[in-house]
């Protein structure tokens, strides 16, 4: 079968790279050789390649900035498609703004503020793609994509349109357009003008993240879902699992939330703490912890 994914095979002008390590292609830095990626240069780039990608059985991954992945040591036997670029500028009209996905979301919440508009700036700091955020609905302190995203243009079932959200496209940490159902293209965010705290509270934030997070060591974020009515954080450290080690593998002394990645991790090392973490805490207090991170 992979006989016909032979490099000769994969026209020119999709612009495949060949065996890039995941490692490079996520914040935990982990993970063995993607046979194809593809960081695309325009929306019909991403059609033509998955519709190439169908054509020759060859499954197909999709990444923003790869910041909530555990990737796997055998790497994937496919196409990586690695979408992490602005395919351009995002355009205002009165209080909206349409942002390409493969935008920083740090980058476009900090923009919003600068055009005077609220209602990104809790995100900001959120190391991942506009497009990332729509398929995790990601959120910190008290801010959510689903507060503000109203329109988004999707590659689903082999068609290309925007589509109104509705309420329940979108719940805590899941959402209706999160790849393989749907590929995100652009996002319509509707906010609101600036009061005048959006600057601040932005800065506020950022500053809690740097207070808390370890952000000096590689990681993909909190490892486990909140659970209702407790912290996972709380609940690890209260097991005293905080800087609980296996392998390369750490429940971060700074936050026990989040694993991170000491120097060598491997997927093995990361999946071996996430059970013991998970047996651990479910034996002491009862309570099951989901993970948050996604795995290719
Ligand atoms: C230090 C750190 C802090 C973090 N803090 C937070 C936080 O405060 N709040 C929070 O919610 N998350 C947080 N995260 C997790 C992560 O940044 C978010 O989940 C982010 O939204 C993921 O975006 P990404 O572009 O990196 O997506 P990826 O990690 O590359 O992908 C995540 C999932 O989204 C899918 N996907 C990506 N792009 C698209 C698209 N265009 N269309 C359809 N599906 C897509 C992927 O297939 C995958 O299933 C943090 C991570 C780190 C490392």
């Amino acid at each position: 079968m992979e006989q016909k994914w032979g490099v000769t095979d994969i026209p020119s002008s999709l612009g495949f790279e060949t065996n890039v390590p995941l490692a490079e292609l996520t914040s935990f830095r982990i993970g063995g050789p993607a046979r194809f990626v593809l960081r695309p240069r325009s929306y019909d780039n991403i059609r033509s390649a998955i519709e190439f990608a169908s054509s020759v059985d060859m499954p197909v991954a999709l990444l923003g900035k790869g910041t909530n992945i555990l990737a796997s040591d055998a790497g994937f036997r496919g196409l990586v498609i690695r979408f992490d670029t602005p395919l351009h500028d995002p355009v205002y009209s009165d209080n909206t703004v349409v942002a390409c996905c493969g935008t920083s979301l740090t980058q476009l919440a900090r923009e919003t503020v600068r055009h005077g508009l609220s209602g990104l700036e809790r995100l900001c700091g959120i190391p991942g793609t506009v497009g990332g955020a729509c398929a995790m609905n990601a959120g910190a302190y008290g801010g959510e994509i689903k507060q503000v995203l109203r329109r988004i243009r999707l590659l689903r079932n082999g068609k290309d349109e925007w589509v109104d959200v509705q309420d329940d496209d979108l719940g805590y940490r899941k959402s209706a357009f999160t790849f393989p159902d749907a590929i995100a293209l652009e996002a319509e965010f509707a906010l609101k003008p600036d009061d005048g705290s959006a600057s601040e509270t932005m800065q506020t934030c950022m500053q809690k993240r740097r207070d808390k997070q370890p952000l000096e060591l590689p990681s993909a974020g909190s490892t486990f879902k909140r659970p209702e009515g407790h912290f996972a954080g709380a609940l690890i450290e209260q097991c005293g699992l905080k800087g609980y080690t296996i392998g390369g593998a750490q429940v971060s002394v700074k936050h026990a939330g989040f694993v991170v990645n000491i120097g060598s991790a491997d997927e093995h090392d990361v999946s071996a703490l996430i059970a013991h973490i998970q047996e651990t805490v479910k034996r002491m207090t009862g309570v099951s912890l989901e993970p948050e991170i996604k795995r290719i």
